[in-house]
């Protein structure tokens, strides 16, 4: 073969100004901001940082707008003021998520827990607790089989309201992380409250550690989970609640019930690869129980779980015999 021959330096010459451009122009950003009644932060390393965080906050205030109970103009709020009306498609293709995912979680995680929410005072923060006639009526208003969807038009059962609380975070943690790959992130933390996602790993290649809540110490961890492309949603009874005649009532409400959830566990968090189903699956899974959610798990065992019941225990899936630390005593699932 005939040709000149570049000389090696120049090609190591050239091979390091290429480095040292992408590297000058690639850079980590993180945006924080409150939203969905929530402390978020955006992390994100790119070329684009600025205007892909700048996208990103945009895609979830637009999301808010959408689904919240409380702006009068929301999809959400416009149904359940009057019962039936249309949506955007994108409501309901969110709303039809929700009813399938409420069939595969026997009903315990259901948005139109709206009413119960409502009235145990989790919206206003006038803290009650519904009883005899009241609670039977809310009870007998919940379930999501009774919502109908006909393409953009929603109806709701009698007297139902929708909360979409316990997706909100997870359903717009799907869509910002949808929305940074398309741009080509490769590395980026979304973390919207109980919700964290994690495109990738550190820009250094490390996984994230991702602390566990204490839910009786404000600056303590269960545990830190090493976390790279995946996402974890963590459910308590500490995020928020009340406590009236020395009882502890938290905002998940058993739509078996329509009461303040009666359960084993202070903490769910559910490990998976859809921030959605994580959302759904922590809220079901802390109404379940530790028995009910490990049952639950054995049935599946398409996600992993970290437990920490009343008493103590923190109860891990055996997934995390590697990725999760604590310097709690821990119990490990059998594989079987
Ligand atoms: P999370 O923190 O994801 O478990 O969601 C809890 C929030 O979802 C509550 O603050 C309520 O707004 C709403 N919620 C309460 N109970 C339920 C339930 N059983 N199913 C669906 N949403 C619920
Ligand atoms: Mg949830």
């Amino acid at each position: 073969m005939t040709g000149r021959k570049i000389p090696a330096t120049l090609l190591v010459i050239a091979a390091l100004c290429l480095l040292l451009t992408s590297c000058a122009v690639s850079r980590t950003e993180s945006v924080s901001f409150f939203a969905m009644d929530t402390f978020m932060t955006l992390t994100v390393t790119g070329k684009d940082a600025p205007a892909a965080l700048s996208q990103a906050k945009a895609r979830i205030l637009e999301l808010e707008r959408q689904l919240s109970v409380s702006d009068a103009e929301s999809d959400i709020a416009r149904l359940n003021a009057n019962g039936a009306g249309e949506v955007s498609g994108e409501t309901a293709e969110l709303l039809g998520e929700c009813l399938a995912l409420s069939e595969s979680c026997g009903g315990l995680f259901d948005v139109t827990a709206g009413s119960a929410v409502e009235a145990w005072g989790f919206l206003s923060g006038d803290y009650r607790v519904p009883e005899g006639e009241e609670l039977a009526a809310l009870r007998a208003g919940m379930g999501y089989g009774r919502v109908e969807i006909d393409g953009c038009t929603v109806r709701l059962g009698q007297g139902q309201r929708l909360d979409l609380g316990a997706i909100g975070k997870g359903y717009a943690s799907r869509e910002v992380c949808a929305l940074l790959r398309d741009r080509g992130i490769e590395s980026a933390l979304v973390v919207l409250g109980g919700s964290v996602e994690a495109i990738g790993s550190k820009p250094s290649g490390e996984s994230w550690r991702i602390g566990v809540q204490h839910p009786d110490e404000n600056d303590a961890y269960l545990g830190i989970y090493e976390l790279a492309d995946g996402c974890m949603v963590t459910s308590g009874d500490y995020q928020r609640y009340f406590e009236h005649d020395g009882i502890r009532y938290c905002h998940i409400i058993d739509p078996r019930t329509a009461m303040s959830a009666v359960t084993d566990l202070r903490s769910c968090t559910v490990i998976c690869d859809d921030a959605c189903k994580a959302d759904a699956y922590s809220t079901a899974l802390f109404i379940m129980g530790s028995e009910g959610a490990l049952d639950f798990w054995a049935q599946r065992k398409d996600f992993e779980l970290i437990l920490y019941t009343a008493d103590g225990r923190l109860l891990l899936t055996p997934g995390l015999r590697e990725g999760f630390s604590s310097s709690l005593p821990t119990e490990v699932m059998d594989d079987a």
